[in-house]
């Protein structure tokens, strides 16, 4: 059976990428490393790795039942984790309905029999790869406002000139 490697993700829109590049090549210039593309930049919510096909409609019609609210996210400060080589932007304060949505996503991942990550959630944006070890306290950076209104289902194939994101599915957070 054919499987593709799949993650749950939210995309902020193309303005909002562009100022998370932004944000990316400011935090470059202090430790450096190697942007993410701006097309590329999201939030993962939950990594499920190579999946089988036969499994993406149950998969999709559980997806459809999660219920969360939309919510807005401050992206309010970059970091480094060195062991990781990543440098990232997070929401110093994330919101209760990301924990709730990043919980509802899990409890059905789990009803499927799916694998889901047992390490705390930390809800980021990867902007850097390889990124050094920061030296010294990092410039504070202009927040990003994100109005975050859908969640999506995300195939990767990873090639030598780095992956390629298809959307596969798409699902709409209930207006506040
Ligand atoms: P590349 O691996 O070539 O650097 P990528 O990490 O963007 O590219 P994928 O490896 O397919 O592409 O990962 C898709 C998303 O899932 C990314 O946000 C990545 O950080 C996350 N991810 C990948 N592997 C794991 C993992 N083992 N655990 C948690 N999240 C993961
Ligand atoms: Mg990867």
């Amino acid at each position: 059976m054919a499987t593709q490697r799949l993650f749950l993700a939210l995309f902020p829109s193309h303005t909002i990428q562009r100022r998370l590049a932004e944000a990316g090549r400011a935090l470059q210039a202090h430790v450096g490393g190697r942007c993410v593309a701006t097309p590329l930049l999201h939030l993962t919510l939950a990594f499920l790795g190579d999946t089988s096909d036969d499994i993406v409609p149950a998969l999709c019609d559980r997806l459809a039942a999660v219920s969360c609210a939309s919510f807005d996210l401050t992206l309010d400060q970059v970091g480094v984790w060195p062991q990781a080589g990543i440098g990232w932007m997070q929401p110093t304060q994330p919101p209760a309905a990301l924990w709730q949505l990043h919980r509802s996503i899990q409890q059905q991942l789990q009803a499927l029999g799916l694998p889901v990550e047992q390490r705390a959630f930390k809800p980021h944006i990867t902007l850097l790869r390889k990124a050094p070890p920061s030296r010294g306290p990092l410039p504070p950076c202009p927040a990003i406002d994100w109005p975050v209104t859908t969640f999506q289902l995300i195939a990767s194939t990873l090639t030598t000139n780095g992956p390629q994101y298809r959307p596969l599915a798409s699902w709409p957070l209930a207006s506040a």
